[in-house]
């Protein structure tokens, strides 16, 4: 509503200037011709980008006056370019811009970039932050979930569910599937009201605020199938994170856009200094959703750091992954807690979550069937058993034995 309200101000602006140089107003002046025409310059030029529109406005101002003496073919002219453009150039001329100079001037996705492994790995240095380590000291936890029930319809999701998350800790979440993780990951993060119960973050409530209030509280997620904005880059993925404007700064778009630009510029440069941390560096500028699926991973986390969260929720981030990059994943979340956040890790990988884990909550059901240190919830009888079911219980006890 905001955007269609600033641009109906630009477009009053520039009607009332126009009727002034006219010296005359009717309702013909802006016939439906000049309103293809609009919508003409957009597409020709490109909807995703600012450049676009003007781009296609001197392209199609040059089309209209070569067209001049044949008025009656102006119409089908327009509608023919169009028709092209949607078919063969989606993103305009600006999209075939910048495809093209993507395809001349970068480099390939590398996987790994050497340059940048530089300042990466669990620095022991690091004093990790006092009140982390007084919060732990005292066992306070930085989550408490407490009863939580979410009934979709018919089907209860989560049943009852409580338990608490140490300030500092890794602590992971395994259940098999439709077990009810995502579903809780969905309720400490706004995405959904629980039917009963309370979720608590550092003692204030969190459950029943809005997705982006508990963002801003200090909770970052990552999403069991990747979703990063598409048609974005990878910087700009980031940027998005990094953007904490409030609502009512949207004038400065219509006062003062140079602002805007130098806030834009301000958070390219926050992002590219937090790509770097995770080695994006190098792809910053490559679309997000065409990057091997493993960066896509590391690009999500990159993005849910960015506001620097206290709590960090990682949905199965080891799934479709290679082993190399499951290693590498293990590092980097023991590194994001060495760096102050607590991580709640769903996962079903069961040696990432015994690498990493200081302590696993097993949901099954939609209830909390089992929570202790990985070494006994491996070994729990039920747990097996909630898994695999009783045929096999005595294969697997046998094995561990
Ligand atoms: P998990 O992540 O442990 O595999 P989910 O939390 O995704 O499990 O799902 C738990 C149960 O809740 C499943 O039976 C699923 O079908 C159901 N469920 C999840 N989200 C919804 C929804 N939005 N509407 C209806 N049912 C849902
Ligand atoms: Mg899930």
């Amino acid at each position: 509503i905001v955007a269609f309200m600033l641009s109906g101000a630009y477009g009053g602006v520039a009607g009332a200037l126009y009727a002034g140089m006219i010296h005359y107003v009717s309702p013909d002046t802006y016939s439906l011709a000049i309103m293809f025409l609009l919508l003409a310059m957009v597409i020709a030029g490109g909807r995703d980008s600012i450049y676009g529109a003007a781009l296609g406005a001197v392209v199609l101002i040059f089309v209209r006056q070569q067209f001049e003496s044949f008025q009656r073919y102006q119409q089908i002219a327009y509608g023919a370019l169009i028709v092209a453009m949607v078919l063969f150039a989606p993103s305009g001329l600006a999209g075939l811009a910048t495809s093209l100079w993507r395809r001349l001037f970068s480099r390939p996705p590398a996987v790994l970039d050497e340059d940048e492994v530089e300042g990466l790995g669990v620095d022991d240095e690091r004093p990790v932050l006092r009140e982390l380590d007084e919060a732990r000291a005292e066992r306070r936890p930085v989550l408490e979930i407490r009863d939580v029930t979410k009934r979709f319809k018919g089907l209860v999701a989560l049943r009852g569910v409580s338990f608490d998350v140490a300030a500092g800790s890794i602590h992971g979440i395994v259940g098999p599937n439709g077990s009810g993780k995502t579903t809780l990951f969905n309720i400490v993060t706004g995405v959904y009201g629980a039917s009963s119960g309370s979720v608590r973050m550092a003692g204030r409530r969190v459950s029943g605020r809005r997705a982006y209030r508990v963002a801003r509280q200090g909770v970052g997620r990552t999403f069991q199938t990747v979703r990063l904005f598409r048609s974005l880059t990878v910087r700009e993925n980031v940027m998005v994170a990094l953007d904490d404007s409030r609502p009512h700064s949207i004038w400065r778009y219509l006062l003062a856009p140079w602002l805007v630009l130098l806030r834009e510029r301000e958070l390219r440069r926050l992002a590219d200094r937090h790509l770097r941390r995770y080695q994006l560096a190098s792809v910053a500028d490559f679309l997000g959703t065409n990057l091997p699926y493993g960066q896509q991973r590391l690009v999500e986390i990159a993005r849910a750091m960015a506001t620097e969260p206290k709590l960090l929720l990682l949905d199965e981030p080891a799934a479709g992954l290679n082993s190399t990059e499951q290693r590498d994943l293990g590092e980097l979340i023991r590194r994001i807690r060495a760096d102050g956040t607590t991580v709640l890790l769903i996962e079903h990988n069961m040696a990432l979550v015994m690498s990493v884990c200081e302590r696993v909550t097993v949901l099954s059901s939609g209830a909390v069937l089992a929570e202790g240190a990985p070494e006994e919830i491996a070994r729990d009888r039920r747990v097996i058993e909630a898994y695999l079911g009783t045929a096999l219980l005595p294969d697997v006890e046998e094995s561990l034995a």
